[in-house]
């Protein structure tokens, strides 16, 4: 494929982008080294970056405050000044930050509230928290929904835990907000791109988020798999058979129902009739007791989904996020075991199982940085949510 000049460097520019999105900051040289560019190259691409005001060049303190002999050396970074207003929405609380368009900080400027339950209870919230955060012109509001989401129009077609998000109301009306362009991403899939950049990878995996829904998102060949419409890796709504129980989609018997926050704690209430526990109260006694075998089950219906998924898309590396690896070091063994006993690889080959922390803010950073463009800063690129 022939590659315009313009292609090469937004390129460049992109590459710069990952390496500094997964290691905060580093030298001249090591940003040469990692992404494989000339030293010249990638001086070039620095310099346009500074420019624009993506990223910053700072000198280094010198160790235990002893001035370092010669000169200092100094260090790249993405810029840290907040452009978005990033919103988290969860089942039961909602997280409304300042973001910049690099690793969000420990101490970024945020505001937790309880999930509203209606549209225009939200978009009061919102209007509250952007004035409290100070953030007066942010370039786009990013919003991570729990649901399916058609990106072209602007409507969350299904949110089987918060059903009233769904429709054209919620981003339309965050759209009239008048914050910037609206950018929602489904946020199993903002997890996916949150740990894609965080380690830096390009591995093949299938992130499995398991909270207070179950869903997932696969990434192949560097790629998040999904259209206008994300719906891959959607597990939590595969049925788990002879499982009964009634899912917040409307469907019977749905992995969700029965690895999900509240499946866990109805399972145990069914093993231990007579104690009622709240989340607190299990992951204690999952500590003291272990893997029982109501949470054997569960896990082992978890390991068969995600042993149908490997055994369709052919990828062996499994990342786990959420509530349900937190319960005991143990689980995630566990569960590793039921996907190597389930599928196909596991006759042959390994399949590896790793923990991972929720990288929703980075995830939502990566999408804005596709969805605006890098190159030209200035200049908006066609987006994408018509809205
Ligand atoms: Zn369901």
């Amino acid at each position: 494929m022939y590659l315009r000049p313009t292609d090469v460097r937004e390129a460049n520019i992109r590459r710069v982008f990952r390496v500094l999105l997964a290691r905060t900051r580093c030298s001249r040289a090591e940003l040469a080294r990692s992404t494989g560019l000339s030293s010249v190259t990638a001086g070039r691409v620095v310099e346009e970056m500074i420019e624009a005001g993506l990223v910053t060049e700072a000198a280094a303190a010198a160790a235990g405050g002893v001035p370092a002999m010669g000169r200092p050396p100094r260090f790249i970074a993405l810029a840290s000044r907040p452009r978005f207003l990033g919103v988290e929405i969860g089942v039961r609380e909602t997280r409304i930050a300042a973001l910049p368009l690099a690793p969000p900080p420990e101490d970024a400027a945020m505001r937790t509230v309880a999930t509203p339950d209606s549209v225009p209870a939200f978009l009061a919230e919102l209007r509250r928290a952007r004035l409290a955060l100070g953030l007066r012109d942010s370039e786009a509001i990013l919003v991570s929904v729990p649901g399916v989401v058609d990106q072209a129009t602007g409507t969350v077609l299904v949110s089987p835990n918060l059903h009233w998000t769904e429709g054209q109301g919620l981003l339309k009306g965050i759209g009239a907000l008048g914050v910037g362009t609206v950018i929602a991403v489904q946020e199993v899939q903002a997890l996916a791109l949150g740990h894609q950049a965080a380690e830096g990878t390009s591995e093949d995996f299938l992130l499995l988020d398991l909270a207070e829904g179950v869903g997932g998102a696969v990434v192949l060949q560097g790629r998040l798999l999904g259209g206008t419409v994300a719906l891959a890796g959607e597990l939590g709504h595969t049925p788990v058979m002879s499982n009964d129980r009634r899912c917040g989609c409307g469907a019977i018997g749905c992995l969700e129902t029965l690895a999900s926050r509240r499946g866990l704690l109805r399972s145990f209430r069914e093993a231990h009739p007579g104690r009622r526990l709240d989340w607190d109260g299990l992951r204690h006694q999952v500590t003291r007791a272990g893997i029982e075998p109501w949470l054997d089950r569960a896990i082992d219906a978890v390991g068969a989904g995600v042993a149908g998924a490997i055994n369709l898309l052919g990828v062996g590396r499994v990342v786990v996020t959420g509530d349900l690896p937190s319960l005991h070091p143990d689980v995630i063994g566990r569960l590793e075991t039921s996907i190597q006993e389930h599928s196909l690889l596991g006759r042959f080959g390994r399949v590896r199982c790793v923990a991972a922390p929720r990288r929703r803010w980075l995830g939502l950073v990566v999408a804005a940085s596709e969805r605006l463009g890098l190159a030209r800063p200035g200049e908006r690129r066609a987006l994408h949510l018509a809205i």
